[in-house]
């Protein structure tokens, strides 16, 4: 995750090979996208606003905080306008905390059908944020249910390993994310210690 980071950060990150650098604020990326190589791949992270979805779509490889059914059908229509098929990760609630986004379990069991069903949208995979805690172990249950939620929706749909991505786990708990099958995992602050921007 460069949201942290400096631009030069970037680039020197760039030439030792890194392609793939997550942004959560939209402005970010639209600043930074355009000053790095057309190799790099973009994800976005963080909280959408639906007016800075258009501007935000072309830039990103893959769009991991899909977090509600609204934001799904923006996403698809602007995707749709753009001549897009726009990779997405639908980001999970199973924290239970009120203060997160994203879909309830049971709901994207039952919504999954129509979800895939809108058009400029290629679900990839599931996206989730642990509850915070002094221990990364509690987190463990949480990634498992991520796991066992996308299988389920695969079997649901008769695709095996139609959904690949498993996009969880942060600096605390990112060695318990790996364990529990993330494919990708979202790692800020324990990458840039002491980096000042
Ligand atoms: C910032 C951020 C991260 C990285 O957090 P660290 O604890 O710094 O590793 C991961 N996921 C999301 C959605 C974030 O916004």
């Amino acid at each position: 995750m460069t949201k942290y980071v400096s631009l030069e950060t970037i680039h020197a990150l760039y030439d030792l090979g890194v392609r793939d650098f997550g942004e959560s604020r939209p402005q970010s990326l639209w600043t930074r996208a355009p000053l790095l190589p057309d190799d790099v791949r973009w994800h976005f992270i963080g909280r959408w606003q639906t007016n800075k979805v258009k501007r935000t779509l072309p830039l990103i490889a893959l769009a991991h905080s899909v977090d509600s059914w609204h934001l799904a059908e923006r996403v698809s229509q602007e995707s749709v306008k753009l001549g897009l098929v726009t990779p997405i990760l639908v980001e999970v609630l199973l924290s239970g905390e009120e203060s997160k986004a994203g879909f309830d379990p049971e709901e994207l069991a039952t919504t999954w059908h129509k979800l895939r069903e809108l058009p400029g949208l290629n679900p990839r995979g599931l996206m989730t944020m642990a509850a915070e805690s002094g221990d990364p172990e509690d987190a463990r249950p949480t990634f498992r249910q991520l796991r066992e939620l996308r299988d389920e929706l695969c079997q649901q749909t008769g695709v095996p390993g139609g959904l690949p991505f498993l996009s969880m786990g942060m600096s605390q708990d990112f060695e318990q994310a790996i364990e529990e099958g993330a494919t990708h995992v979202r790692v800020g602050s324990a990458l840039f210690e002491g980096e000042n921007t």
